[in-house]
């Protein structure tokens, strides 16, 4: 009794003091420092482009970055973001917490313009400000101490084999929670924050709708990484739709105000 009553209090303490608020004012939970997560995208990224092959095309690459720099340059975090184009057919791109953006070269047959590859850039930089991946490993360790809290409360004794699996178990969620796939929810929240994202730098959000459809449309043949994670393309440009005014608005403002990107493929 006094057991389970610890254990409630134990996980009610983790699970409040470890709230935050996203963007859109969603509850996540949050375990997990800044500076941790950051020092989990910088050490997968550096793993990623130890293992998968850099692009050696200049213009695509130097078209890929002018993108990138122009969405991440309108968003005052004073971070140093970076922009590697990886050659690879995956249809995907990706950002990682620490400001690193990740574009695969098969993703450049799809996004067929600038504002379309803004569109795809602008969601995945919309996940890292959101906290998204934080909040996915943090509910992966909430998981992992609930198990363990679970066992003392049952009486059982934690073994020491089973405490150093639930541990490496933690280890592993750790490391691989940098790329975990997020949820419907987070999606839907990166697709609204994404928007707002590439019409602050200048480019037409409209085009956000077109590349879904595309996206869609490749999946005909094999199912793009993109999209094996995502809601369904109908569902997301439905969504989208009903924020293109106020994204066609911010994007109008900040023509006006300079913000002509002109990144040519
Ligand atoms: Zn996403």
């Amino acid at each position: 009794m006094l057991k389970s009553l610890t254990l409630t209090m134990l996980l009610t303490s983790i699970v409040c003091s470890g709230c935050s608020t996203s963007p859109t004012g969603k509850k996540q939970l949050n375990l997990v420092s800044d500076r941790q997560i950051s020092a989990m995208g910088l050490s997968a990224y550096a793993d990623m482009k130890k293992t998968i092959p850099i692009s050696n095309d200049r213009r695509r690459t130097a078209y890929v970055r002018c993108i990138g720099d122009a969405i991440t340059a309108s968003l005052n975090d004073n971070q140093q973001w970076e922009v590697t184009l990886f050659e690879d057919d995956q249809i995907n791109a990706f950002a990682l917490p620490g400001g690193k953006i990740g574009v695969y070269t098969g993703l450049l047959d799809v996004a067929e313009s600038p504002d379309q590859l803004a569109a795809v850039i602008g969601h995945e930089v919309a996940h890292v400000l959101a906290n998204h991946g934080k909040a996915r490993m943090s509910a992966g360790i909430a998981g992992q101490a609930g198990m363990v809290l679970g066992q003392i409360a049952l009486g059982s004794q934690v073994d020491n084999t089973r405490q150093r699996n639930a541990m490496a178990a933690l280890g592993l969620g750790l490391q691989v929670g940098v790329m975990m796939p997020y949820g419907r929810g987070q999606e839907s929240e990166a697709d609204i924050l994404g928007l707002d994202l590439l019409a602050k730098a200048g480019f037409n959000p409209q085009a956000s709708t077109q590349l879904w459809r595309n996206m869609a449309a490749a999946n005909r043949g094999s199912t793009p990484e993109l999209l094996s994670t995502h809601p369904a393309a109908s569902t997301r440009i439905r969504d989208l739709e009903r924020q293109m005014g106020k994204a066609l608005g911010l994007y109008r403002n900040a023509r006006a105000s300079g913000k002509t990107p002109t990144c040519r493929a």
